[in-house]
């Protein structure tokens, strides 16, 4: 069984939890570890989209 683990956000060095369950679907879908919190990754997230990418819809599951 995994267990809750705390890192380090690489950004802005927040503490933040990858819990044992976020664990299971990084490792289920081959993702690394994630290095930063949900708010820098969200941040992260919203200044990729902006870029203007606008592929068909569909593939990627590239939540994190
Ligand atoms: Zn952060």
């Amino acid at each position: 069984m995994a267990q809750d683990k705390e890192m380090a956000c690489k950004d802005c060095g927040q503490k933040f939890i990858f819990t044992a369950g976020e664990q299971e679907f990084f490792q289920s879908r081959g993702f690394s570890e994630p290095i930063r919190c949900k708010s820098c990754r969200d941040i992260r997230k919203s200044e990729k989209s902006e870029r203007g990418f606008s592929g068909g819809g569909g593939g990627g599951g590239d939540r994190w």
